[in-house]
This record gives C-alpha cells, structure tokens and sequence, in this order.
C-alpha cells in the first residue's frame, strides 16, 4: 500500500478531452488529486458504468477494485485469487449447516466467476418492477426492452455454429440487429454481440454438438400439458428454450465485464486502481464527496448510511437513518436437484415453468399458505415496520403469481442427464448482510435465512417433484 488516501469528487466538469490515452493504476500515489465520478468496485456494474461515464472523454472517471487483475497462468499468486468466499451464519433451517457464499474479488467482478449463463426474465418478472417502484415508474417489460435491445447483435453463423434442431430465436425481441438476412428466420443463432462499441459476446456451447439427451428431454416435455416452447427465449415469455452463455465464440474464452468495458480502451480519463479497498464514504453535509481506501487512515469513528442501531453498535456515526440496508437479501443457498442413471448428456436447456404446470393439483393450497402468513413472525427479529410494509407488497403480489401464468419460481436447467436442478428465482425467505459490530472492517456476516419461511419448502417440493415426472426415463 502507498501513502493513505483521501480522493475526492470534483466539481465543474466536463470540458473535452477526447483523444487522450486510458491507463491502469499501479501505485496510488499516481492517481489525480480529483474525479467527477469514482466508481467502488470494477465489478460487473461497476466496470459498464465507468465505461459509459468516461466514454464522452468529458469526464475523469475512477474505478476502484478491492481484488486485481486476475493472473490464470498463474493462479497461486496473490493475483490469481479472483473470489470472496465468505461463510454463512450456521441456518437453522438447514440444521444450523453453513454455507459458502461465492462473490468475485477481481477486475470483472462476478462476472469473472458466474456460470455464465445468459437468460432474461420473463415479462411478469420487470412488470413487477414497476409495480413495486414508484408511480410511474418505467422499469416493466416494455421499459427495459429497448434497452436489453441495444444490447443484442446476431452475428453470422461460425464454425462452432449449434447443431441442435430445436433452436429458434427472432428478432424481434432480441431487438438483434442483423448480419443475416430476417427472411432466414427462424434460423440456429450463432453469435450474440452485447453493444456495437463494447464488444461482450454471447454464443452457444460447443456441447451442443452432443445434444440427444436435452433433445429427449425438449420433446418429453411436450407432453406435459401447458408447457410453452416459444421460438425466442429472450421473448418474455415462459417455457422450455436453449439459452446462449457469455463465451466468445471464436477464442472460447469467457467474456465478461474486463473484456467488453476494459480490456483495450483508449482514454486516460478512464483510471482503474486495483488491490484498494474502499472502506469510507466522505460526506460534506449530505452531499458524498469522495471515498478513503486506507485502513491505517480510518477516522475514530466513521459516517454511514444504515439501520441507527446497527451502525451505533458497530461504532459508525449515523449520516442517514435507512433501515433497508442489508435488509431483503435474497439468494440461493441450497440446490436440490434429481437425477437418474442414464447415458449422454447435453447442455443449453433450460425450463421457465409457473406454478401452475409445475405443480397443478398443488398450486392453489401453496398460494393460500403463503398468503395467510404473518411475515413479521418469518422475518429476522429486528426488521424495520418499513421494511416489513415492503415485504408485505411482495407476499401479495407473489401470492397472486402463484396461480397466475407470468412469473416462475423456479427454472430449471436441463442438461448432463436425466432429471433437473430446479434453481430458486423468486424465494420468499429474506436474509440479511451486515457489518460485524466487532470489526466493522471485517467480512460482512451473511445470513441467508435459508428456509425461514416454509412457502420455500413447498415450492422446491412442487418442481422437484415435476422435475422427477417430466423426466425422460419418467415418462
Ligand atoms: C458463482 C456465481 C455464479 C453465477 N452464475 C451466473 C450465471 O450463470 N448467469 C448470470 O446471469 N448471473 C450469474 N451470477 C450472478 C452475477 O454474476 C452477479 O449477479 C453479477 O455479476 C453481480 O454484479 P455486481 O456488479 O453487482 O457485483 P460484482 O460483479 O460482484 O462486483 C463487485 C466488485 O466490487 C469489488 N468490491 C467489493 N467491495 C469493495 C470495496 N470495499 N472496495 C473496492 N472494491 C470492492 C469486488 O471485488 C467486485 O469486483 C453468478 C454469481 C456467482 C457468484
């Protein structure tokens, strides 16, 4: 570590500085005295956002990035460490077992670790959104499309081209626009390219030269009543689809947040600091002013924004009351799945189902346990009335999903053999994150909650119990 650190936002930007060169920050001492934005964390959102800032050249942009580039030719270096791992609370619900949350610590973020896996909600999903957002709010389906559009570019097909027969995508939603001519359509998509300028790339997995397991299972499912097979997975729509992954489709390598809105760009109002923590946020009244990232530096005691009581406890001098922080953590901890003995494999697929198809005798009794439910008795025992208001928003609406046609709880992604592993999209348990009050500095301490509420309990039993049924071997 260099000298300790106070960097500060600065005020009157934007004159032009187009045609300037972009640069990595090796040594703190290096950086400029002053930002009009400093970005904490070169994650997923964190590295887009920067991109988009700095892109005009009209403004210094800084991102800060705890981990560093990752080193994968050498991964026993300090930098070739690119996650967090972090252990639980022990959760009563899972007989007081722990478990390990995952999240990247490297230039890329998460992005650098996930499964890569590219899927859009359904429409009901960003309805709501809205519907929970404030009035008038834009963030629904027809809100957010044209922005998931400008996203989108299909490219012409490639060596690694899927095989599959049962893929279509349109263009319609993709919003693609097009390197093959429409009237193809629906043709076998071959390369998703994120935005012109930036390029990230989706494409399909080369397994899917070896698809005649997910193939079965893609026509097994055909005779369960109800279940959909819309020709664009990206449409809004539920059902049974392949999904393309964030793979570059000619070097195979993942692309992610580092590649499409780092590597490669050409601006030195663009700066990038890696191996710093930031662990203070400045305020002058209550105007965020800058950020500190040296520990030696911290003040006796720290402003922040959260729960009074927590950050009392913690020994953190309240700024502003906002009792949701750390509050509403949803996840998935637990994984069931199901499977069978069978030969081949496949990958790609996956099954956005409702409530109703997964478990059609069940659904109705699940939804009226749900709704009857208390949550203030389900909840971690010091949640704000306010933060409870809007958990209640949430139980009537998912209550009402339930028996609708729109929204999956689950989806499950077909592929490596008979069976599925149902992944939980829209859990009705909330955890919690927060400091440790003995060493705010420290690692936060998670808590999924894991099963608190039974409603989860009922809805893994409901798909697991379709993924058994629906099964190719099954059937
Ligand atoms: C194992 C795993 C598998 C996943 N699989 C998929 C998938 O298949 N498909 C999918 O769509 N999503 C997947 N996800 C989810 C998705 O990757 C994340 O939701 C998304 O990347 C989160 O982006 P973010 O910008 O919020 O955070 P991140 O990308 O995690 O970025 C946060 C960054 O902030 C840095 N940071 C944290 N604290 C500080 C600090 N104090 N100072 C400086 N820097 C700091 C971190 O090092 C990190 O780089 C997966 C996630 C994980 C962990």
């Amino acid at each position: 570590m260099g000298p300790p650190l106070g960097i500060s936002t600065k005020r009157g930007a934007g004159e032009d500085r187009t045609g300037l060169s972009g640069r990595h920050v090796v040594n703190q001492t290096d950086l400029k005295d002053s930002y009009d934005y400093i970005v904490v964390g070169g994650g997923t959102a964190g590295l887009t956002i920067a991109d988009r800032l700095s892109e005009s050249c009209k403004y210094d942009v800084l991102v800060i990035e705890h981990g560093d580039f990752y080193d994968a030719a050498n991964p026993g270096s300090a930098r070739g460490t690119r996650q967090y791992s972090i252990r639980s609370l022990p959760q009563p619900g899972l007989n007081n077992r722990t478990t390990t949350s995952s999240m990247g610590f490297c230039v890329g973020g998460s992005s650098a670790v996930n499964g890569m896996a590219v899927m859009r909600g359904t429409k009901t999903d960003y309805n709501i959104w809205a519907e929970l957002g404030n009035e008038g709010s834009t963030w629904d389906w027809e809100g957010m499309l044209p922005y998931f559009k400008r996203r989108f570019i299909l490219f012409p097909r490639t060596r690694y081209s899927p095989r599959t027969s049962t893929l279509r995508m349109t263009s319609t939603q993709l919003g693609v626009k097009m390197k093959t001519p429409t009237s193809t359509l629906p043709f076998p998509v071959e390369t998703i390219r994120e935005s012109v300028r930036a390029p990230t790339f989706f494409s399909f997995p080369l397994l899917f030269t070896n698809q005649l397991l997910s193939e079965i299972h893609y026509e097994a499912l055909k005779s369960v009543p109800g279940v959909e097979f819309p020709q664009d997975g990206h449409a809004g729509s539920q059902g049974v689809f392949w999904y393309p992954v964030s793979v570059d489709p000619e070097t195979r390598q993942r692309s992610y947040s580092r590649t499409g809105h780092w590597d490669g760009l050409n601006r030195n109002n663009y700066d990038l600091l890696t191996a710093s923590r930031v662990n203070q946020i400045l305020f002058e009244g209550d105007v965020v002013t800058g950020v500190k990232f040296v520990p030696e530096e911290e003040e006796k005691r720290p402003r922040g924004i959260g729960p009074a009581d927590h950050l009392e406890a913690a020994g953190i001098t309240l700024q502003v009351d906002l009792p949701g922080v750390g509050a509403n953590f949803q996840d998935h901890p637990i994984g069931p799945s199901i499977s069978f003995q069978c030969v081949g494999g496949g990958q790609g697929l996956v099954a956005f189902l409702d409530l109703p198809i997964a478990a059609p005798d069940e659904f109705e009794d699940i939804a009226a346990r749900y709704e009857s439910l208390d949550l203030a008795d389900y909840v971690a025992p010091d949640t704000a009335e306010t933060v409870l208001a809007g958990y209640r928003a949430q139980q009537e609406i998912y209550a009402r999903e339930m028996r609708g046609r729109g929204l999956s709880f689950m989806n499950y992604i077909i592929g490596g053999g008979a069976g599925g592993s149902p992944i939980n999209l829209h859990i009705t348990s909330r955890g919690t994150i927060r400091l440790n009050e003995t060493d705010p500095q420290g690692d936060p301490v998670i808590d999924y909650r894991a099963l608190s509420n039974p409603t989860d309990v009922d809805l893994m039993a409901a798909y697991l119990g379709f993924c058994g049924a629906s099964s190719p071997r099954a059937i």
